[in-house]
């Protein structure tokens, strides 16, 4: 899979070349590549920001620069930016002194990261694979739907991903508009109901859930199988537990000594159910009953 990540800050993932994502980019299962979006600014002060139009705190990401960079990092033909909207200023330099990060230009290089480096009611691999073999525009964006482990699963048949991480007040809302207008696949997604700074941290919790469902990507495949959003009744996990079987006075549950797998299976399966109708009763209200055995029914 390859992986473009565009950044005021591509230092950020210099982290990818840790860990599991540092050897599957070394078994060449992934090409990562953080790209500094300055280098594709032309003006002294490598702006990438201005004023909201309307009025407002804060700066907006400007539209020319991503245009300029994700045209090319995406092979699409370059477009002229030049003539402005009536009634809307051109390009200020206003973000000068105002941005909460400026970058000198000593730090506009891109940060290359280690070069070369699927049940749920989703659609069956292979229809996955061949819907992605598009490359895929990524925006993370809070005020935008969730991401969940049903688009890990779709994403991780990718061949192509392309992250742009906003700052300031978000990106121009015209960047993935136009982009669908062009047939691209353009997705934005929030990590979760609260803001960051900006999207280098939610780049890094989407690609690391996506990269680790890739098959190979893992040493031991079962691993993924049975986890918490996976599969067709996508439930919470059951508790885990290690040796001792006593530990400062608590013991594990019996059953799980007990060397009988069927009641091992039955006791994990009654938690993991009576966990998530606790703490997640939404996955509960959307489960297939299709999903449900007898004994579930019973819980
Ligand atoms: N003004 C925006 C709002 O109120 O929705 C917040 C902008 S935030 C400070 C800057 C950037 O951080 C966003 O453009 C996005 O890329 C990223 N970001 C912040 N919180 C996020 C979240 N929960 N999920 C995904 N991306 C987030």
């Amino acid at each position: 899979m390859k992986i473009d990540i565009v950044s005021v800050f591509p230092e950020y993932f210099e982290v990818m070349n840790l860990s599991l994502m540092g050897k599957a980019q070394a078994k060449g299962l992934l090409e990562i590549k953080a790209h500094n979006l300055r280098d594709w600014t032309h003006d002294v002060h490598h702006s990438v920001d201005d004023t909201p139009v309307g009025g407002g705190a804060g700066m907006v990401m400007k539209p020319e620069v991503w245009g300029e960079c994700l045209d090319e990092l995406l092979g699409l033909s370059q477009q002229s930016d030049s003539v402005p909207a009536p009634g809307i200023a051109a390009d200020s330099d206003a973000d000068t002194n105002q941005s909460d990060d400026p970058v000198s230009a000593a730090n506009t290089q891109s940060a290359s990261v280690n070069v070369p480096v699927s049940s749920d009611g989703s659609p069956a691999e292979s229809d996955m694979s061949a819907q992605l073999s598009a490359p895929v525009l990524i925006f993370p964006n809070p005020s935008a739907p969730l991401f969940t482990q049903r688009d890990a699963t779709e994403l991780s048949h990718a061949k192509h991903l392309l992250f742009g991480c906003g700052r300031y007040e978000g990106y121009d809302a015209r960047i993935p508009d136009y982009y669908r207008s062009q047939g691209i696949d353009v997705r934005e997604y929030s990590i979760g109901d609260y803001v960051l700074n900006g999207g280098e941290v939610a780049v890094s919790v989407m690609l690391e859930a996506i990269t680790r469902l890739m098959p190979g990507f893992m040493g031991n495949p079962d691993s993924i199988v049975e986890e918490s959003y996976t599969g067709e009744g996508a439930l919470l996990e059951h508790h885990q537990y290690t040796k001792p079987a006593v530990w400062r006075d608590i013991a594990v549950p019996n059953v799980l000594l007990s060397g009988d797998h069927g009641k091992v299976n039955r006791y994990r399966r009654d938690e993991a159910l009576a966990r998530t109708a606790e703490i997640r009763p939404d996955l509960i209200a959307a489960l297939d009953c299709k999903a449900l055995d007898k004994a579930d029914r019973k819980t």
